[in-house]
């Protein structure tokens, strides 16, 4: 297990092993999967939905549940969308470096796992650790299920600060790596942020420290830098 300098103790004799948790959308796809799918499927009905979310007046359960009853489209025909989508710069590069550490690498999502998995698997991404809401499918119907919801804040449908919670070791360095509203309750457990988009802006709102990122080279190479010494 690799150790890492402890920073927030200011000193570098005493280290933590690392544990990293990656949000999907829009932080390992690029754009963001689920936007790109509801934007397109439910016709912008989703607009409004979307903004009542945003602006915390609904929770992300409830915005996914409504989300989803405006979706008239098949697994197939969403699924065959996704090859306009890409896997950020480096993240196989990030990958392999976390393998070769023996760091563990878990995707914390509020999205849906039929299309998770169905990116990573047309990425050439096999085996990853992925915790998300389950779609399930009746009669071309979307309806989503939530697993995770009961342990979570209430307001999440996958709270990412639970599964974080849930997934850590004692004396872990816990890194976090994303990019929206959907990652706020990863804040609140973190030790080290990687943030971009809005979830940099709510970090700066809530006077947070992140790094911010363009791609996941530069993440790497932080971690060369400043974790793998
Ligand atoms: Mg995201
Ligand atoms: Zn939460």
């Amino acid at each position: 297990m690799n150790r890492v300098p402890d920073s927030t103790a200011g000193t570098t004799s005493y280290h933590r092993p690392i544990r990293v948790f990656s949000d999907f959308d829009g932080t390992i796809s690029l754009p963001d999967v689920g936007a790109t799918l509801f934007n397109h499927f439910a016709g912008q009905r989703n607009y409004g939905t979307v903004r009542l979310w945003m602006e915390g007046r609904i929770s992300s359960r409830e915005c996914l549940t409504r989300e989803c009853t405006y979706i008239t489209a098949s697994r197939e025909e969403m699924v065959a969308k996704l090859n306009q989508i890409e896997v950020r710069t480096g993240f196989n590069q990030f990958l392999e470096l976390l393998n070769s550490n023996a760091i563990p690498l878990h995707i914390v999502s509020d999205g849906l796992d039929f299309y998770i998995n169905a990116f990573l698997d047309k990425s050439g991404l096999h085996n990853l650790d992925v915790y998300s809401n389950r779609a399930c499918f009746i009669h071309q119907r979307l309806y989503p299920v939530f697993p995770y919801f009961d342990k979570g804040c209430g307001f999440c449908g996958t709270c990412k600060g639970e599964r974080m919670e849930s997934l850590s070791k004692d004396g872990e360095l816990k890194v976090f790596i994303g990019d929206g509203y959907s990652d706020r309750c990863a804040l609140g457990v973190a030790d080290l942020v990687f943030a971009r988009a809005d979830l940099a802006k709510l970090c700066r709102e809530k006077e947070i420290d992140y790094l911010s990122f363009n791609d996941f080279l530069e993440i790497a190479d932080y971690f060369k830098r400043n974790l793998l010494q």
